[in-house]
């Protein structure tokens, strides 16, 4: 594969390129449903192909194919620089890359056990007894469970010299009960909503689920939801679970920082941002304890990487610092707007036929030094709220309202009663402002998204989100 990427290169400069880039990307990917004990879906998808990309006349231009014959991938670098210099006719200003190293390098992701070895019986099998336990319950109607696998082998050239062979494993998955009755209908999943839980692993990831072992309790849950009270209105203390509070951090601060987003460069999916560009180092983004920090290096995030789809290593940088904003994520081609020499290595695409663009990396809120239930102990009258139901926030990433399936009331420093459809909604800085407890490291786990879209066309990016419970006062509490 590695030599198409040199016949990509060859042909793009001699059309005159400047620069150019090209990536060969083999991907597999696996996705179960099961629902009911019956296979929903079952889906296997294997791709290939180049994707190259040129600065031609002082603009970028991309082209794709899935053909990896010498001549269609010439053609496809020709064509590559005939869009770029169509776009420099247009104007504006030329292409600034920032400085980046010249690596030869070949990484692997993390694994024990390549979920592909795994027999796909075994998986279904797995699937169905947690569907078999979850339809214990009687008010379950819906048992549903997730499997998904990812294989991605990419091999990246550019024409400064680097030459890139990386290889990623992912796995994750998860289950769900759908309970009705007395007039509801509620549902509770684990280890995470919206298809569970992703890590970059092996199938270990899978196995340490123990999705069998949790399906009765999460069904019995649902259950018990039918008939809880529903959440109260007004302003109380709120605890989230790691599991709510790593999309909090998706959508209020990863997305909120991406550099791209922020000079409306990408206005798409409630683009664009609050942080504009004189908040660097000035804005109180949080509390003092608040430390928000973007690592590419985190042991099973599923932004995690060696190289980004620019060349540029992977790095851990503070986004939050004690409650103060530090850095937007950014690439070469725009790290001078943020006022740096260098990318900070967040560049990435969906595969060989997309362009990459800004992505949110592994963004996680550090632990505090809290045991959990040492907080809830100092929580007077309260709400915990665990894992995500619904969100919605506006363009500019400032007001938002998340919803969850599960709620407690605490009264006294205690659980004093189940509550359904629990939300709560607040405005970006004056949330993270209000965090004044976040739970210790064995409480925080990362949580993996794997269906993160921007761009036009669209393309989907996968990320993870550490988190700990922590605690918000005074926050606006209501029903979904
Ligand atoms: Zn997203």
């Amino acid at each position: 594969m590695k030599h198409l990427t040199t016949i990509a290169l060859d042909a793009a400069l001699a059309a005159g390129a400047s620069y150019a880039d090209a990536r060969v990307v083999r991907s597999r990917r696996q996705d179960i449903v099961v629902r009911n004990n019956r296979v929903g879906e079952l889906e296997e998808i294997e791709d290939l192909g180049i994707g190259v990309r040129v600065i031609a006349g002082g603009a970028f231009g991309f082209a794709a194919t899935g053909d990896l014959g010498a001549e269609a991938v010439k053609k496809t670098a020709a064509r590559a620089v005939q869009l770029g210099r169509a776009a420099a006719s247009v104007g504006g200003e030329p292409v600034r890359l920032a400085t980046a190293g010249v690596y030869d390098d070949r990484w692997v992701s993390t694994f024990v056990e390549h979920p592909f070895t795994v027999p796909l019986d075994e998986k279904l099998d797995l699937l169905r007894r947690c569907a078999t336990a979850m339809r214990k319950v009687e008010a379950v109607r819906v048992a549903e469970g997730y499997l998904s696998f990812l294989a991605e082998r990419q091999w990246f050239a550019s024409s400064e010299g680097s030459r890139i062979d990386q290889e990623i494993i992912r796995s994750g998955g998860g289950i769900s009960a759908t309970a009705v009755g007395a007039g509801e209908m509620q549902v509770r999943s684990y280890p995470a909503s919206f298809h569970g839980q992703h890590l970059q692993m092996g199938y270990e990831a899978v196995r340490g689920m123990h999705l069998v072992e949790n399906a009765e309790r999460v069904a019995r849950e649902a259950a018990q939801l039918l008939t809880a009270e529903p959440c109260p209105r007004g302003r109380r203390d709120v605890i989230l679970m790691g599991d709510q509070l790593g999309l909090q951090i998706h959508e209020s601060v990863g997305h909120a920082t991406e550099l791209d987003r922020v000079l409306g460069m990408e206005a798409n999916f409630a683009g664009t941002s609050f942080v504009s560009l004189d908040k660097k180092n000035r804005f109180v983004y949080g509390s003092p304890i608040v430390n928000l920090i973007a690592d590419a290096t985190a042991p099973g995030g599923l932004a995690t990487l060696a190289y980004d789809d620019d060349g540029v290593r992977g790095r851990r940088f503070h986004v939050v610092k004690n409650g103060l904003f530090t850095n937007y994520h950014t690439n070469r081609a725009l790290a001078h707007v943020a006022g740096d020499d260098r990318s900070l290595g967040c560049n990435r695409a969906e595969g060989w036929s997309h362009v990459p663009i800004i992505r949110i990396s592994n963004l996680s809120l550090a632990p505090g030094d809290w045991e959990l239930d040492d907080l809830i102990r100092d929580t007077e009258g309260g709400i915990l709220m665990e894992t995500n139901k619904s969100w919605s926030i506006d363009q500019q990433r400032l007001n938002f309202q998340f919803g969850c399936e599960m709620g407690w009331e605490i009264r006294g420093g205690r659980k004093a009663r189940l509550l359904k459809n629990p939300s709560y909604q607040s405005m970006t800085p004056v949330f993270w402002g209000s965090c004044d407890a976040i739970c210790n490291n064995k409480h925080w786990a990362l949580w993996g998204v794997t269906n993160c879209g921007k761009g036009e066309p669209m393309q989907t990016a996968e990320m993870s989100h550490g988190a700990a419970p922590a605690r918000f006062r005074n926050v606006e509490v209501g029903i979904a």
